[in-house]
C-alpha cells in the first residue's frame, strides 16, 4: 500500500552508468587475465568477458528502472492524475519504451560482439571489437539521455507523493483553524500520518478510522479557489479520485477568522467540485449557544446541504453519531 512510485531506483546519466559498466568490466578482464592460456585464446576470453560484463550491467540497470517502475495504467486513478499533472503520462510512458529499448539493443549487441570477438584472428582484432562495442553503447546510451534526463526528475517528483490505500476515504475541507486536524487526531488517534505533497508546503495528514482513511489537506482544500493557480488546482481536482466522502467543517465561533457565510462560499465552491457526497459538521458547538446553531443550521439548508451534524472536536461531543455516519455512507464507489 505505499507509494508506488517510492521502489525507483536512483537513475544513472549515460556517463555515470558508463563508468561504472567499464569499471566492472575491467575487473573481471584483470581476473581473467590471470588464467593460463594460450596468447589468442586469452586475448579473446578477456575482451569476450569484458564486453558481456559492460552489457550486463547497463541493459541490467534500464531493465531495473522498468522493473521498478508502476505500469502507469495500472494504478489507483489518483497516482495516474498525479504522474500526468506532475510529469505527463505520455512523455512518462515514451521515455520508459526509450530503457527498455536500449536495454534490449545493448544485450543484444553484447552478445554479437561476445560471438565476433571470439571468431577474432589477433588480440588486436579482439580489442579493437570490443573498442566497438563500447562505442555504440555509448551513442546508445546518449541518444536516450533526454528520456534518461527526465525520468531522473519524474522519480524526484514522484517518490515524495502521499501514500494513500486503497480504501473508503473521507477528505475533511474547511478554512484554517476550523478543528481540522483537532477532529482527525480525535477520530482516528494520536498516530496522524503527515505525508508531502508536491503541491503544498503543508503536508497532507493521513488518519485511520475502522478501516477507514481520513485526509486533511491543509493548503488544498481551506481558501477558495479563486486564489489557486493551475496545478493546485488540478492536484485539488485529482481529490476526487481518493474521496469517497467530503466532510466539511464549519466553525460556529467563527474564531477561526472567517465568518458563517465565507465559510459557506467556500463550501459551494467545494460541493461543485467534487464528486462524492459532502456532509457538513458544524464544530465548536461548545462555544455558541444553541439559537446561533439553528441559524448557521437554516443558512446550510438554504444552500443545499442536506447531511449536518454537530460536534465538537475539542471536548469530543458529537463525535460517535458522526464516526457511526461515516461507516454507514462511507463506500467505495
Ligand atoms: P485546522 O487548522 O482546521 O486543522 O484547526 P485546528 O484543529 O488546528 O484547530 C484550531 C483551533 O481550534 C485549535 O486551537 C483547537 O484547539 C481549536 N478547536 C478545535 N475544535 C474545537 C472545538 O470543538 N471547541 C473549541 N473550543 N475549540 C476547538
Amino acid at each position: 500500500d505505499a507509494n508506488p512510485f517510492k521502489k525507483m531506483p536512483t537513475i544513472l546519466m549515460p556517463d555515470e552508468l558508463m563508468a561504472k559498466a567499464l569499471r566492472r568490466g575491467e575487473k573481471v578482464a584483470s581476473e581473467m587475465r590471470k588464467k593460463e592460456l594460450p596468447w589468442l585464446l586469452k586475448a579473446r576470453f578477456v575482451e569476450e568477458h569484458k564486453v558481456r560484463t559492460i552489457a550486463s550491467v547497463v541493459a541490467d540497470n534500464l531493465q531495473k528502472v522498468i522493473d521498478k517502475t508502476p505500469p502507469v495504467r495500472k494504478l489507483p486513478k489518483f497516482y495516474q492524475e498525479m504522474v500526468e499533472v506532475l510529469v505527463g503520462i505520455d512523455d512518462f510512458k515514451k521515455s520508459m519504451g526509450a530503457f527498455k529499448w536500449a536495454s534490449e539493443l545493448v544485450r543484444k549487441l553484447g552478445n554479437e560482439y561476445a560471438r565476433k570477438i571470439r571468431a577474432a584472428r589477433t588480440p588486436q582484432q579482439a580489442g579493437k571489437l570490443r573498442k566497438e562495442f563500447v562505442g555504440r553503447v555509448k551513442s546508445i546510451l546518449e541518444q536516450i539521455h533526454p528520456e534518461m534526463a527526465f525520468v531522473a526528475v519524474a522519480r524526484e517528483k514522484l517518490k515524495d507523493l502521499p501514500t494513500f490505500k486503497d480504501l473508503p476515504t473521507v477528505v475533511i475541507a474547511g478554512y484554517p483553524n476550523v478543528g481540522k486536524s483537532t477532529l482527525l487526531k480525535k477520530l482516528t488517534g494520536a498516530d496522524v500520518e503527515i505525508n508531502s505533497y508536491p503541491f503544498t508546503t503543508k503536508g497532507i495528514n493521513v488518519g485511520y478510522m475502522e478501516a477507514i482513511q481520513m485526509v486533511d489537506t491543509p493548503g488544498l482544500l481551506d481558501r477558495p479557489l479563486y486564489e489557486r493557480n493551475d496545478i493546485e488546482l488540478q492536484a485539488i481536482l485529482a481529490l476526487n479520485y481518493l474521496a469517497n466522502l467530503i466532510l466539511f467543517i464549519i466553525d460556529a465561533s467563527e474564531f477561526c477568522g472567517y465568518t458563517i457565510e465565507e465559510q459557506i462560499n467556500l463550501l459551494k465552491e467545494i460541493k461543485e467540485l467534487f464528486k462524492a457526497p459532502i456532509v457538513v459538521a458544524i464544530n465548536k458547538i461548545d462555544l455558541v449557544d444553541e439559537e446561533r446553531i439553528k441559524e448557521i443550521e437554516e443558512k446550510l439548508k438554504e444552500v443545499g446541504v442536506d447531511k449536518i451534524l454537530k460536534i465538537s472536536a475539542d471536548k469530543g461531543i458529537g463525535l460517535e453519531e458522526l464516526k457511526r455516519f461515516f461507516i454507514a455512507n462511507c463506500q467505495i464507489n
